[in-house]
């Protein structure tokens, strides 16, 4: 311990870090490593899950072993202890000071001691070890532990033998994404008290959340770049949409650049690192952009598409407003996201379709509720959270919903009359009654849907086809033509109400 480290935690935060308070329930997580108690800490990303052993580690006599598994996030790590004056190093194949870190390690002048996994299970490590004084071992991204988690390495099941041979040192594991199940997992893997667990909330309360319907998306995300000063993310969903939309975007007031794996390595880096020292740049990316990224003052992200899962949507929008200032998430959607993803879903074998259809099911239920966002998605985590929030766009200014569960009907039986094989533009075509060669030769002029739709009415053709995809009603074909899927009987019989959402913004053009 340095001796001017004060050993009260929130003088030490303030001395150290030069932060005034502690963060959700960092201090209790903070106060057990100190009183050597073993703890699994589940904090989501952005929460300070690295305070919670970095501080301990500077307050402790003695060095704590942070294991952790991806060397670049090592390295972020490494920089950002190193800039607060804790003493850290790694120790990794990639370093060529290796003994000299040893040496630091055995003259206890070391804080901090990051190793990745395949390292830190191997004896020649356990007996560096063993010359040493310690005072804790951090275990992050503790959910590769277990095989439930979503990401099991195998490496983290050897660590045990490590652990147990320093019985006086308390353990911390820190995860951002752990379900009961893996929780469970974690803390008996690692030898920690089941009352050891500290699970913070998943409420991101400074993060507002809004979804729109995608109409022309690059006049969309003008608008909401316009309105929205600071750095921001705009996730793409292919490496070439970035790109044009970095292009489109970019403007002498702002810039804006694209990030994906397909660059040449030393433009993404630049890339990175002028975003990282900007404060109104804005980054055009695929969705690994962001990963152990620590930029805490990203003040908005765009989806420009679906995100896989809600998972991922928590955690892409997540990287928003980590210092705990006000900040956007706006994401645009549209029918077509649905059509590839259930493509896509169509080539997977059938023990993987269920769930991804349950994915599915539950973006759909984010993007097109006229309910709060925030409780849909905390609701998604297991949290019993307040049925409004106040900071969401469905909460602020709440939409109309209007019936259309007789136009969804008209539409699956369109889509049944002229045989399943047609995309959206000749179902609409067919039901508002415009005339074509096309629909003559095809004698669906005929037909009793065609001109079933009021002119009035055909305004709502596309929200209805949005949702039925959405809702699984609608699936597309191998040829680009919309058919039923398993919900659309559902629909047809009247068993099930479809509202299209009237967005608020449509509403007020209307008021006015
Ligand atoms: P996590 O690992 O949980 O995703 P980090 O440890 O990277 O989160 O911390 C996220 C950001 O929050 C960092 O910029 C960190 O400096 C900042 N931070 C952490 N704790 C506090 C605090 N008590 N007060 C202010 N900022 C904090
Ligand atoms: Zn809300």
């Amino acid at each position: 311990m340095s001796s001017s480290t004060p050993a009260d935690p929130l003088a030490a935060l303030a001395d150290v870090f030069g932060f005034a308070a502690f963060r959700g329930r960092q201090e209790e997580v903070v106060r057990r490593v100190l009183s050597g108690q073993s703890t699994l800490a589940v904090m989501p990303t952005g929460a300070g899950k690295s305070l919670t052993y970095q501080l301990p580690a500077r307050m402790m006599p003695g060095t704590c072993v942070v294991v952790s598994p991806l060397i670049a996030l090592m390295h972020d790590q490494l920089r950002s202890a190193q800039a607060v004056g804790i003493r850290a190093a790694t120790l990794t194949s990639a370093d060529d000071d290796q003994a000299e870190t040893v040496r630091r390690l055995h003259a206890g002048e070391l804080d901090l001691l990051y190793v990745a996994p395949e390292r830190a299970s191997r004896s020649h490590f356990l007996r560096l070890l063993t010359q040493a004084q310690l005072c804790l071992f951090a275990i992050d991204e503790a959910h590769c532990v277990s095989e439930w988690g979503h990401d099991f390495r195998p490496d983290y099941r050897l660590l045990r033998p490590m652990l147990d041979a320093f019985p006086q040192v308390p353990r911390l594991a820190l995860t951002a994404t752990a379900d009961e199940h893996t929780r469970k997992d974690i803390v008996a893997q690692l030898g920690i008290a089941q009352d050891g667990m500290i699970v913070a909330g998943f409420d991101r309360p400074n993060i507002r959340y809004a979804v729109s319907a995608r109409s022309s998306l690059t006049s969309q995300v003008k608008a909401v770049l316009a309105a929205e000063p600071g750095a921001g993310i705009v996730y793409a969903p292919t490496r070439a949409a970035s790109e044009r939309l970095a292009q489109a975007l970019n403007s002498p007031a702002r810039q804006v650049r694209a990030y994906h794996a397909g660059l040449a390595p030393e433009v993404r880096a630049a890339n990175q690192s002028a975003f990282i020292g900007s404060a109104n740049m804005v980054i055009c990316a695929t969705v690994a952009f962001g990963m152990g990224i620590d930029k805490p003052d990203v003040r908005f992200v765009i989806h420009a598409g679906l995100p896989k899962s809600i998972e991922s949507y928590y955690q892409e929008t997540g990287r928003a407003g980590r210092d705990g200032e006000p900040s956007k998430a706006h994401l645009f959607w549209g029918g077509d996201d649905f059509i590839r993803a259930r493509q896509r879903l169509a080539e997977l074998d059938p023990a993987r379709q269920q769930g991804e259809n349950a994915r599915l099911a539950s973006l759909a239920a984010l993007v097109e509720t006229p309910q709060c966002r925030r409780a849909i998605l905390l609701r998604h985590f297991g949290e019993d959270p307040p049925a409004q929030c106040g900071n969401c766009d469905n909460c602020l200014d709440p939409p109309e919903a209007i019936d259309a569960s007789v136009l969804a009907q008209k539409y699956l039986s369109a889509v049944v009359r002229t045989r399943q094989q047609f995309g959206a533009g000749y179902v609409k075509a067919i039901l508002t009654g415009q005339s074509s060669d096309r629909s003559r030769d095809n004698g669906h002029e005929d037909l009793s849907v065609f001109g079933i739709v009021p002119a009035a009415e055909a305004t709502l053709l596309k929200p209805v086809q949005r949702a039925l995809l959405a809702h699984g009603a609608l699936l597309p074909t191998q040829h680009g033509g919309l058919m039923l899927g398993h919900e659309a009987q559902a629909f047809l019989k009247g068993e099930r109400r479809l509202d299209v959402l009237r967005p608020a913004a449509a509403k007020r053009r209307d008021r006015e």
